[in-house]
């Protein structure tokens, strides 16, 4: 039987998600994607346009598919707590019938294909990333921390009673949780310390409950959408490739085979860790250079 999978935080075929949808479907996986509201629509029409076409194709010829594309937003749990201004939004007024909350978007799921063995939490959100801590607002931390953070326990909350036992989660986090790394602000840092830490603590909540495992992935710099918008991108990729123990650029597809291998019943002992995909950068302790 082939693994159904649910990933949320795909919008392009730049990012870390993609890649690891990529992973999962070369290892026969059906998958779901959860996309952000605000990213459904341009993620649609270039979808039919073709746009992905190239970075569809698998190693048998054939191009990946979706089984079914959710619109999502992790930072609401019910239909209750979306604010008025939110729900008026034409773009969530629209995907307000289907329901985007974790909630209803398990639900739906649930409703679509049943159980599911694999749950992919790759989403982050800042508004205030390019602001030093010192200079965060409440609101901006918290929003951070809220998109960043709780949306993997909500997630796992709501998701972890569809999953068979035996399934697995994973999550995506950055170095800056645990070595100050200049430039990745706005509660951006305390966001990814909490995703680590909660990923210990769910691995045994939702080990004892469900029987599924947890883990998050330490991956190094990668130019995708989100990246970008921090705007010391470059740099960073500059950085490790003069730095890490292995010179080369890090690509999505290692980050996706990585996951895929945590996914696996490869990883059936691997769970409450945080595994370095970085190419050693984490484990440098000066720059060489
Ligand atoms: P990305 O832009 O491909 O992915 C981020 C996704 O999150 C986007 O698709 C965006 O639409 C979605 N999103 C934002 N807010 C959301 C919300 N409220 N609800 C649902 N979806 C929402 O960029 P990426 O770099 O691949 O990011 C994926 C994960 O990898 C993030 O957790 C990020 O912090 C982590 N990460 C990235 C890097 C890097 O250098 N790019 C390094 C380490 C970790």
């Amino acid at each position: 039987r082939g693994k159904k999978a649910f990933i949320a935080g795909v919008a392009d075929d730049q990012g870390f998600g993609w890649a690891i949808a990529k992973a999962l479907a070369e290892a026969g996986a059906e998958i779901s994607l959860g996309v952000w509201v605000p990213a459904l629509n341009i993620f649609e029409s270039s979808y039919r346009r073709g746009k992905f076409d190239a970075s569809r194709k698998l190693s048998n010829g054939g191009l990946m598919e979706f089984a079914k594309v959710y619109p999502m937003d992790a930072v609401y749990d019910t239909p209750e707590e979306v604010p008025e201004d939110v729900s008026s939004n034409k773009r969530y007024a629209a995907a307000a019938g289907l329901g985007f909350t974790v909630s209803e978007v398990a639900k739906n799921v649930e409703a679509d294909f049943g159980k599911i063995d694999i749950l992919v939490h790759s989403l982050a959100n800042g508004p205030e990333v390019t602001k030093p801590l010192l200079e965060t607002s409440r609101k901006g931390y918290l929003a951070a921390l809220s998109a960043s953070a709780y949306s993997y326990v909500s997630m796992l909350q709501r998701f972890g009673p569809i999953m068979n036992p035996g399934g697995a989660a994973i999550s995506l986090t950055y170095l800056a949780s645990e070595k100050i790394i200049p430039g990745y602000g706005g509660g951006m840092s305390s966001a990814k310390a909490a995703l680590e830490s909660d990923t210990r603590v769910l691995a045994y909540e939702a080990g004892r409950k469900f029987q599924v495992r947890v883990n998050t992935i330490s991956a190094g710099p990668l130019g995708s959408r989100a990246a970008k918008a921090i705007g010391f991108i470059d740099d960073m990729i500059r950085y490790s490739y003069a730095n890490a123990p292995i010179q080369k650029e890090l690509e999505a597809r290692e980050v996706g085979n990585a996951a895929a291998f945590l996914l696996s019943p490869l990883a059936s002992a691997v769970t409450g860790s945080t595994v370095y995909v970085d190419n050693g950068l984490n484990a440098m302790g000066l720059a060489p250079d």
